[in-house]
């Protein structure tokens, strides 16, 4: 397989390359430049395996990897750093199948992505005969953050700097990264939003002085954002695998079409189950799910994408985004030749805007569906979910939720449908506990943490639990307009 920028069309990649990089020289993405169909044949299925449906979806993109590295890694992954031997955990509410994605070692959904990536980065290296360290860049919504500062801690060879908005993500999000050990990792926080600190990396990524300095001091800089196709593969695994599951369990018949709800931010996540529909994946439709931040939304109902409006702090911060950067790889596919995706992107940096072809949005109104919640649909979902069916969901889970109700309402639409849970609710306590109606107001986020505990009877997480005694060890802050000199100062 190779991969072209979806900036410009001439120079291809091989999957490693692609994944050391990163980002392409010209601010492009990596993407395939084809999608053949995987032949995944459902019925020699025994019993679903995530590492062995891993194996077979990832090889068919990554096929510049041999046999043995792959499952090498992918074996390194899955293993028990994930508190569930299945990996991810189905819950089954007939008609709508709630996708748990967080059980691994962060609890959130970042890490089925994130606790491969630095093994494919490994072996790229390997692959490549690249000798010098990789620096990765990552600017995080709360939970990339932690997740990759956990796959890439004390593994040779690699640093890894984080920044993180200041004021823009939970405190139990907060507390994880800033108490993060190893030798190579770096936590900064930024005074500004998620889009500042993904603008400051993607224009880091571009910088001459900091090429030059690297070349100079022979590292490479790359990236654990999901701008790094590194990290998109990965999450077409789990679509095939609830796929594979559902027919195990025998809730669904072979070639029955299924939806996907996704709850939606940088559109990472919801773009891998559009890869999965263009490998052959039987999926009807994609929903994407926003919260206030609800650009998608407009996008997918309009063709009009316009990051000019007001920026929210919501419960589901990991959502709080209003410049989707994956959002260019659906682009790429669906304008063809009609508009470049340099054009559109110039247009949203100098005016915040951008309109497509009327056919390109034809094109994704045929995979795609869009709803969003506001902060009392958001509330109010965990509750009712909660006292009706004894589910304990995150802000995240609840914002699809609520779209979904909304989609169903609207379409008719009753097939099955399956609910991307994307953290566990004991990340974001403080807003599920006064969703259901904790009254007592301490600013102790630990009272919450012990309230979701004797609500539901669930066991709190032993990697959240353990925060509260955990030493701070990253306390840098640094303005939005900072973060070029504080990656030289880190690195010199
Ligand atoms: C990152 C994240 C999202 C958004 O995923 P994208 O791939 O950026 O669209 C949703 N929920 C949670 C909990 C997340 O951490």
């Amino acid at each position: 397989m190779l991969l072209i920028s979806t900036r410009s069309g001439n120079e291809l990649f091989r999957p490693a390359e692609a994944i050391i990089r990163g980002l392409a020289d010209d601010g492009g993405l990596f993407v395939p430049t084809e999608f053949p169909p995987l032949e995944f044949d459902f019925s020699t299925v025994v019993k679903p395996d995530y590492k062995e449906i891993a194996f077979k979806v990832i090889s068919h993109f990554f096929d510049d990897f041999s046999e043995e590295e792959l499952k090498n890694a992918i074996l390194r992954a899955y293993d028990e750093k994930f508190d569930i031997s299945d990996i991810v955990d189905i819950k089954n509410y007939d008609p709508v199948f709630i996708l748990e994605l967080f059980h691994g070692p962060t609890y959130a959904f970042k890490d089925m992505a994130l606790s491969l990536l630095p093994h494919l980065m490994v072996k790229a290296k390997e692959k490549l005969s690249i000798t010098e360290d990789v620096v990765i860049l990552a600017a995080t919504s709360g939970d990339t953050g932690k997740a990759a500062l956990a796959g890439f801690a004390n593994v040779p060879g690699t640093k890894i700097i984080v920044f993180y908005p200041q004021d823009g993500v939970s405190n139990i999000q907060k507390l994880q990264m800033i108490t993060q050990e190893g030798d190579n990792t770096f936590v900064i926080g930024v005074d500004g939003n998620f889009d500042d600190a993904q603008t400051g990396v993607k224009k880091i990524f571009q910088d001459k002085d900091i090429k030059e300095i690297f070349n100079n001091k022979k590292i490479i800089l790359s990236s654990a954002n999901s701008i790094n196709i590194g990290r998109l593969i990965p999450q077409v695994v789990y679509y095939y695998y609830t796929y594979a599951k559902m027919l195990y369990d025998g809730v669904i018949k072979h070639g029955e079409e299924i939806n996907f709800v996704v709850p939606t931010g940088n559109f990472g996540n919801i773009l891998a189950g559009y890869y999965a529909k263009k490998i052959g994946l039987p999926i009807k439709r994609l929903l994407c799910a926003s919260n206030e931040n609800n650009v998608l939304y407009d996008f997918i109902m309009s063709g009009n994408y316009n990051r000019n409006r007001p920026f929210y702090k919501t419960m589901s911060p990991s959502m709080d985004i209003l410049i989707s950067s994956n959002l260019e790889r659906l682009l790429y596919d669906v304008t063809e030749k009609q508009v470049t995706v340099s054009e559109l992107i110039n247009n949203l940096n100098s005016a915040g805007s951008y309109d497509i072809p009327s056919i390109a949005k034809d094109r994704i109104q045929q995979y795609f569906d869009a709803a969003w919640s506001d902060e009392d649909d958001t509330k109010e979902t965990i509750k009712t979910v909660f006292e009706h069916d004894g589910y304990l969901m995150d802000t995240h889970t609840a914002v699809a939720y609520h779209a979904y109700q909304d989609y169903r309402r609207a379409t008719g639409d009753d097939i099955k449908t399956v609910i991307l849970s994307t953290a566990s609710p004991y990340k974001f306590s403080s807003s599920v506990a006064d969703a259901l109606g904790k009254t007592s107001i301490t600013n102790d986020e630990f009272d919450d943490i012990d309230f979701l505990a004797r609500k539901s009877g669930s066991l709190v997480p032993s990697g959240i639990a353990c925060l509260k005694d955990r030493p701070i060890i990253h306390k840098t802050l640094c303005k939005k307009d900072e973060m070029k000199e504080q990656v030289i100062q880190m690195l010199t």
